[in-house]
């Protein structure tokens, strides 16, 4: 048995790193995290990864990186280590994440994803209105005009 627990982590472990690279954003954004390949529809692309720790301290931290699992662990993600942390917000994003009965946070694409575009993510209603609505949001989508579903 835990044997095949181990070959079953390998098997969706991103050891095939290719697919996706870190690279310069768009202007103000910073790094962020691109797909060197095409990326079809549901694949799973990469974990988010980091310190498991308590919701209720996680709840008193002022980082960014922080992936909540539910409302007693939270995932401190700010490693450089923790690839995923480079997936920038965008309100109308390409991947989503998935806590899967692990407690992993598990990142796949929600529609098919061309090599070169940047990978994104919507990391929801607390993280924009913190760290997003204070300066406006700069994702792709609100800049090209599309309405965000965080703005009312
Ligand atoms: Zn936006």
């Amino acid at each position: 048995m835990v044997f095949s627990i181990l070959v079953m982590r390998t098997m969706i472990d991103p050891i095939d790193n290719d697919r996706f690279a870190v690279k310069n954003s768009r202007p103000g954004t910073g790094l962020g995290l691109f797909a060197t390949t095409a990326i079809k529809k549901r694949d799973f692309i990469l974990e988010y990864t980091g310190e498991r720790i308590p919701t209720r301290i996680a709840d008193e931290l002022a980082t960014k990186y922080l992936f909540e699992i539910d409302s007693e662990w939270t995932i401190d993600g700010a490693s450089r280590s923790n690839t995923a942390r480079y997936v920038n917000h965008d309100c109308h994003p390409n991947t989503e994440a998935e806590i899967d009965e692990d407690d992993r946070i598990m990142i796949s694409a929600i529609r098919d994803i061309a090599a070169g575009e940047e990978l994104t993510i919507d990391y929801g209603d607390e993280y924009f209105n913190e760290f997003i609505r204070p300066s406006g949001c700069k994702c792709a989508s609100c800049e090209r005009g599309l309405p965000s579903p965080h703005v009312k």
